[in-house]
């Protein structure tokens, strides 16, 4: 029987479209199959595409068959022969012994076939039985009929048919399982759509499909009846649609799922990327992939090559090294830095799978790919920080700790290397220390607790190695909510310094002592010794004026050194008493207007001025925070010291004021005789002079006087001068404001 035409073009469609679905249909391992076809009908057909591809099915179908100690019978064409047994070495299966042991016979159908029907090429039912019969155990029969040997020269329907009639019989009867092969070039495709309905299974590579096609043999023989053709027609139909929706169903699952991907993947920034093992190249990757090496436009080419060009120099052997290893392992991961199209610098972390074909070579690697540089810096930041706080903790005398809500230390940080924190982590310090000391400690941190205000307090408390003070600062620590979850402390031992501070506020307070004793009797020595020498000035004086004529020459000038002497003790006890009297005896401070105090001190050196023929000039002066009466004395004094010391020519007096902050700067400048620098220091202690009394009168208490009361404001008095060049007396004293 032969096809029309355009029944044979349909035919080549639809057998396509047979042959794609079956493809795509769910798979089972040909053994899976095999071993279940006991309950269906052990008969599987193989089509392939081309001479290439024929002898894979047939080849694992053998091995199989021979693992499993059954019986091959190979129905073939003299010339086919040969390929079929080279094809099976080249599988792995020892041909010859097989051969030799009977259990696989290879043998040309058209003999066979005439030896039991002359003239017909059928199925060997006898050599199929006598083969049965040999075998004494269960062992099966594995039959494989080259189609091409049962019809070379004319590919006819009929005969296809009546063949399969008689194998499907065959096999159902022996027990065996019976695998066809066709060569698509070699039937017509209106054929071989036939062909996949007589088969239940079809064998593809090294899988069978169950055949959804397939059609009970006896359906298929009365092709011409046109009702059953109809039905069949029909049912094909029905079946067809069938697949197709199941097959739709699946890919729209199927593309849903690889949107999710997809959009999970770009949530999380990952690139994608395939790389075909054999060539290296990677023509599957994402838009994101190329984007993380800075290409806006996918670029042509990518591999391996492309992608270790981008990797940074220091990197390169790392990387290399990495895919090496990920051969053997099967996951490559890794992080390394590239370098983008625009020079930049970033980090990535790249993590695939390892796929390999089933001789366990890799073939190709899928995986993703993200660009980490934030991390990397954040990581770094955080290293560098670690790295200052440890090195600030190492250089701080302060030990740094944690504590939780119960008081008890889980963390601690000291600068000291030998301090051991393990024997206080998880412990209270009412563990550790005794209970006078711990509660001392332990005092302020709970009030941090309970109040959430740090605190920085001194502590001082008795351990029984003696007394020792810290500085202890506490501050809550808080979780994200904002809840306190303890507190972290920085102590410093200050026992040292608050050795010292006592021993220094001992001192002062001594000092002090001894300063106040020495005033007193500096008073009380100056005021008790006035009076006697009041009493010896009166009588000197009395002498001098009852006796005078009595003395001669020389008991006048002893009278006169003793009336000086006198009169001299007098003046230096008078500043005496006024220099202690400076600090017990002042005013309060208060805001003074310097213009009205040196107006008054003018007053009083009136006469001094006057006969002098001094020039006074003067800046405005400031308000000041002082004692008005002391600082007119001051006044006074540098006046007079000014006019006092001014040589020959009449005095030039300049008195100015400069505001330095917080305080005025006042100073008395003359153009007089000078003092040598190396006397600067000497002129300010008490009595001290440069000058006879002959030369110029005085008792060297003025510029002390100065310096106590200016002491007593907290300021400083200061002289700069040079012999002959005048001098300048400058002090400082509170602002008023
Ligand atoms: P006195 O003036 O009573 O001697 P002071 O204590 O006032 O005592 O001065 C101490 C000494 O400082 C003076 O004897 C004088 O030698 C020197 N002296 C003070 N003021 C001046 C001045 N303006 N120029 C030069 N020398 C001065």
């Amino acid at each position: 029987m032969s096809y029309p035409e355009d029944y044979a073009t349909a035919a080549e469609q639809e057998l396509t479209s047979v042959l794609q679905s079956l493809r795509q249909f769910p798979r089972s391992h040909e053994s899976d199959l095999l071993t279940e076809h006991e309950q269906g009908i052990g008969h599987f057909a193989s089509i392939h595409e081309n001479a290439e591809d024929r002898f894979v099915p047939v080849v694992s179908f053998i091995s199989h068959g021979l693992e499993r100690d059954e019986q091959i019978l190979c129905l073939t064409t003299d010339e086919l022969r040969e390929n079929l047994l080279t094809a099976m070495r080249a599988g792995g299966i020892d041909v010859d012994i097989a051969l030799d042991s009977g259990s696989l016979s290879v043998e040309p159908i058209s003999e066979i076939s005439s030896e039991e029907t002359p003239g017909e090429t059928t199925v060997p039912v006898k050599r199929l039985e006598q083969i049965t019969e040999d075998t004494e155990t269960d062992e099966e029969v594995r039959l494989i009929t080259q189609m091409s040997a049962v019809c070379s020269d004319d590919p006819n329907r009929d005969d296809i048919v009546d063949y399969e009639h008689q194998l499907t019989h065959a096999c159902k009867e022996l027990d065996a399982i019976s695998l066809c092969l066709y060569d698509r070039t070699q039937f017509p495709s209106a054929l071989l759509r036939d062909v996949i309905r007589l088969h239940p299974y079809l064998l593809t590579d090294t899988t069978a499909s169950q055949n959804i096609y397939f059609a009970p043999p006896d359906d298929l023989i009365g092709l011409g009846q046109p009702e059953r053709h109809v039905q069949r027609m029909l049912d094909t139909v029905q079946t067809l649609t069938g697949t197709k929706t199941t097959l739709m169903k699946k890919e729209e699952a199927l593309q849903q799922t690889d949107e999710q991907l997809r959009l999970a993947l770009e949530a999380g920034d990952l690139g994608i990327w395939e790389l075909d093992l054999q060539s290296e190249t990677a023509p599957v990757r994402s838009l994101r992939h190329d984007q993380i090496f800075g290409y806006d436009n996918p670029p042509d080419d990518w591999g391996f090559e492309h992608f270790l060009e981008h990797v940074h120099p220091s990197d390169h052997e790392r990387v290399k090294r990495s895919f090496d290893a990920a051969l053997e392992s099967g996951n490559w991961s890794f992080e390394c830095r590239i370098v983008r199209v625009d020079g930049a610098e970033r980090w990535v972390a790249v993590d695939g799978e390892i796929y390999y074909d089933r001789e366990g070579t890799p073939i190709k690697a899928i995986g993703v790919i993200k660009d980490i540089t934030e991390r990397k810096d954040l990581e770094r930041e955080l290293r560098t920080e670690k790295e200052h706080f440890r090195l600030a903790l190492e250089n701080s005398p302060f030990t740094a700790f944690r504590l939780d809500t119960d008081l008890r230390y889980t963390w601690i940080g000291s600068p000291h290397d030998d301090f051991d924190p393990e024997g206080i982590i998880g412990k209270r310090d009412d563990e550790l220390l005794p209970p006078g000391a711990a509660e001392t400690v332990m005092e302020p941190k709970r009030r941090v607790l309970e109040t959430g205000e740090g605190v920085r307090e001194e502590l001082t408390y008795e351990l029984p190695s003696g007394t020792v003070s810290y500085d202890l600062t506490v501050e809550p620590l808080h979780d994200e909510s904002g809840e306190i979850i303890g507190l972290t402390c920085a102590a410093l031992d200050i026992t040292e310094r608050k050795q010292h501070q006592r021993e220094l506020e001992d001192t002062i307070s001594q000092l002090e002592e001894t300063n106040q004793r020495l005033e007193q009797f500096a008073y009380a020595a100056s005021h008790d010794l006035q009076e006697p020498l009041r009493m010896v000035s009166s009588y000197l004086r009395l002498i001098e004026q009852r006796y005078a004529d009595a003395f001669d020459k020389d008991g006048e000038e002893f009278l006169s050194y003793a009336i000086n002497g006198a009169d001299r003790m007098r003046e230096m006890i008078e500043g005496l008493l006024a220099y202690s009297r400076v600090e017990t005896e002042g005013e309060p401070l208060e805001p003074v207007d310097l213009e009205t105090v040196f107006e008054n001190a003018c007053e009083d050196v009136q006469v001094q001025i006057e006969e002098s023929n001094a020039e006074i000039q003067k800046e405005h002066l400031p308000c000041v925070e002082g004692d008005a009466s002391q600082l007119r004395q001051l006044y006074q004094n540098l006046l007079s010291n000014a006019i006092k010391y001014s040589g020959d020519e009449p005095p030039q007096i300049h008195v100015g004021a400069e505001r330095r902050d917080d305080w005025w700067q006042i100073s008395v400048a003359d153009e007089g005789v000078g003092i040598d620098p190396d006397e600067h220091e000497y002129i300010f202690e008490i009595f001290n002079r440069l000058h006879t009394r002959e030369e110029h009168p005085g008792s060297g208490i003025g510029l002390a006087l100065c310096q106590r009361i200016i002491e007593r404001h907290g300021g400083e008095l200061w002289v700069k001068s040079e012999p002959g060049l005048g001098s300048t007396f400058s002090f400082t004293l509170p602002t008023s404001e």
